[in-house]
């Protein structure tokens, strides 16, 4: 009986996967533009950034939404069916690429713009996908977005550049904010939460380090902890970061390990929680958070 019932679970353990890899298959015709009727392309970005540059370019000319939900942690998040039946049918798909979102490698690739591509990517060990939080990368994302626009709706051309420029020039704006608040520090090391501001940190020249490793969900063995503790004291790092769709309770058990330590945000942008989205809070205004509380960790003038 039991032997049974365990043959029965393995042949719906194989089914599922198959079933998942035949939507992706089959049905290649994209279907109806949009269930409003209306001519407007529709683009499904992966996660947060990727739907917030999106929208900045596609303005009123195209439907766009993203794939993980608002306030969900996208590393270790996987689509269902009916996200799966989402993207084939979008006009265009915009993802992050280096390996963040896995589930884009069964999605043909005439639809799908992959806006890390381009970008040189660091050689040893393992690429650090975390582009769009370094300004000017980020540039480079909304700049292959505007081209794929472009590429599925060629009408809406002049608009499409004409507000990637807009945004690009705030983009360019940050970036010389940044280097400008970020010109007298007492320190360059910082503990970030997770592995997300290494390029943030070469494009600015400071040291990351962080708690966690390239994703922010997992388990951290207690010597860990008291690893980060000891480079704090050594460094001289009272501020320790949090994030905001993570558990704070890890930052802060390392703070309280720390004299005079504390715990703040540094966003990695990952999901942005609906009352942020609601207040009209985006990308540049994270950022501009970020960047003063990273101010604070750093001590500068
Ligand atoms: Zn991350």
């Amino acid at each position: 009986m039991v032997n049974h019932t365990r043959i029965a679970l393995a042949a719906i353990a194989v089914v599922i996967p198959l079933a998942m890899v035949a939507t992706l298959y089959t049905d290649s015709e994209p279907q109806t533009r949009n269930s409003a009727g209306s001519n407007r392309p529709v683009v499904v970005a992966s996660f947060y950034p990727l739907y917030e540059f999106a929208s900045q370019v596609a303005g009123d000319r195209a439907e766009v939404s993203s794939l993980v939900p608002t306030g969900i942690e996208p590393h270790d998040w996987e689509p269902t069916f009916n996200d799966i039946s989402t993207v084939r049918s979008a006009d265009l798909v915009v993802i992050n690429g280096a390996g963040f979102e896995a589930w884009s490698e069964e999605i043909d690739s005439v639809r799908l713009i992959d806006t890390s591509e381009g970008i040189e990517q660091e050689e040893e060990g393992l690429i650090n996908p975390h582009f769009w939080l370094d300004p000017v990368l980020a540039i480079h994302q909304v700049e292959r977005i505007r081209d794929g626009l472009i590429a599925v709706d060629p009408e809406n051309a002049d608009y499409y550049h004409e507000r990637a420029d807009r945004f690009i020039s705030r983009l360019n704006s940050l970036d010389s904010l940044i280097t400008s608040e970020l010109a007298d520090c007492q320190k360059s090391d910082f503990i970030a939460f997770h592995d997300a501001f290494a390029h943030f940190a070469k494009r600015y020249g400071l040291t990351q380090h962080s708690i966690l490793g390239v994703s922010p969900e997992g388990e951290i063995p207690p010597q860990r902890i008291e690893q980060v503790i000891a480079l704090a004291n050594e460094l001289d790092i009272i501020v320790i970061y949090a994030e905001e769709l993570i558990d704070s309770r890890l930052a802060e058990t390392i703070a309280a390990e720390i004299r005079g330590g504390r715990v703040l945000v540094l966003s990695p942008m990952e999901g942005i929680d609906k009352e942020e989205q609601q207040a009209g809070v985006g990308y540049i205004e994270k950022m501009e958070e970020n960047l003063a509380n990273l101010k604070e960790g750093l001590d500068c003038r």
